[in-house]
């Protein structure tokens, strides 16, 4: 029997001048792109370089991950980074049949200070991404990108592809300085506007950082790249706790490309602590942590199977698994070799399996098949 294999983790590349040609000449000078600078490739918006990038030759694919295990074919160049037709070939070599795309240079958004660019700036990519989708939107959902500088801004724009049908928006994973964090009750209207219109937001992994290079001493690869999986937390924990989520019930948060195993852990120690500092808490919350989170938050994952072992306590439904296409660091092309090993030596039934390997985040994500139908 051969399963619906839905990405939760795609990224597409968009035009390398998107924005430049996008926005209005006033806001041109900020535009976000990426220039090679010796031997680096840049990407800048004005005076600021906003991530720099080491250019090695060969690079993608990368072969070092374990899960993957010594049989795996070597690696070969994506077809499809930026265009649709070598996305379908390599999706059909992997056996993945949907997946929710995001950006690549939209991904720094964030690094844009001025609302008014960084609003222009979602409405260019915004359009762009709903054109390029446009006629394959039962196999990919398309993300949009808010800005929230002006969180009146984001509900704007939530209204707007609304209307072009979109089902899924981005909001940065980090609350940067100058925005309000997520226990804020100023995200309230931004979460009351979604849940009104069906929209799922994605928190994805770097999204919102100044840098993802924090750490630069010994184990600074690993000690960075792991830590992206607390933003997440944090993130949820504000939102959980703030009551953001709770006053919103109809909202629903997907944290991509950060492990999952970890939403277990949170979910039970904010019981925890709600109960045993309840003289403390404050606001108030209808519904225990535990309970909002598997409610309204899931996770996307490649690896992590301590999340599957844990999903007593998530709700299996929280689960998305997700590839990470493009990039070196997902399963492509080993994707089947990753996913024949996902579930060894774990109990679990043959629905569970479809759902988080599909089911769960087709349904998120509203893909518009008629067997992921949810009753809104
Ligand atoms: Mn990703």
């Amino acid at each position: 029997m051969s399963r619906f294999i839905f990405s939760a983790d795609g990224h597409i590349t968009e035009p390398p001048t998107i924005f430049l040609d996008g926005l209005p000449a006033s806001m041109k000078h900020l535009a976000i792109h990426s220039e090679k600078r010796d031997d680096y490739l840049c990407t800048v918006s004005g005076e600021k370089v906003i991530f720099r990038l080491r250019m090695r030759p060969g690079a993608g694919g990368g072969d070092a991950l374990s899960m993957r295990g010594p049989d795996a074919p070597p690696a070969r160049k994506a077809l499809g980074a930026n265009n649709i037709e070598g996305r379908l070939k390599d999706m059909k070599d992997e056996g993945i049949d949907a997946e929710i795309v995001f950006p690549s240079l939209g991904l720094w958004t964030y690094a844009l200070e001025d609302a008014d660019v960084e609003a222009a700036t979602t409405q260019v990519y915004n359009d762009w991404n709903n054109g390029f989708f446009s006629g394959h939107t039962n196999t990919f959902v398309r993300c949009a990108i808010l800005p929230v500088r002006d969180l009146s801004n984001a509900v704007s724009e939530l209204k707007r592809i609304a209307v072009m049908g979109f089902t899924a928006a981005m909001l940065p994973s980090i609350t940067m300085a100058g925005i309000p964090a997520y226990n804020d009750p100023a995200w309230d209207p931004v979460f009351a506007a979604a849940a009104e219109l069906g929209i799922a937001f994605v928190l994805h992994t770097g999204t919102g950082a100044e840098t993802v290079v924090v750490e630069r001493g010994p184990g600074a690869a690993v000690i960075n790249y792991t830590r992206q999986m607390c933003d997440g937390q944090n993130a949820i924990m504000a939102l959980v706790a703030g009551g953001v989520l709770d006053r919103n019930p109809k909202a629903k948060v997907a944290v991509i490309e950060s492990g999952a195993s970890w939403l277990g852990a949170l979910a039970e120690r904010m019981d925890e602590v709600y109960l045993a500092h309840a003289v403390f808490v404050r606001p108030r919350l209808s519904r225990m942590p535990s309970e909002i989170i598997r409610a309204q938050v899931k996770c996307s994952f490649q690896y992590d199977r301590a999340c599957i072992m844990a999903r007593a306590v998530t709700g299996h439904e929280a689960l998305m698994w997700g590839s990470d296409y493009p990039h070196a660091e997902g399963t492509f092309p080993h994707t089947p070799a990753v996913l024949g090993k996902l579930f060894d030596g774990i109990d679990i039934s043959e629905r569970e399996k479809a759902d988080i390997l599909g089911g769960n985040a087709a349904r998120l994500f509203r893909l518009p098949r008629p067997e992921f139908a949810v009753a809104a």
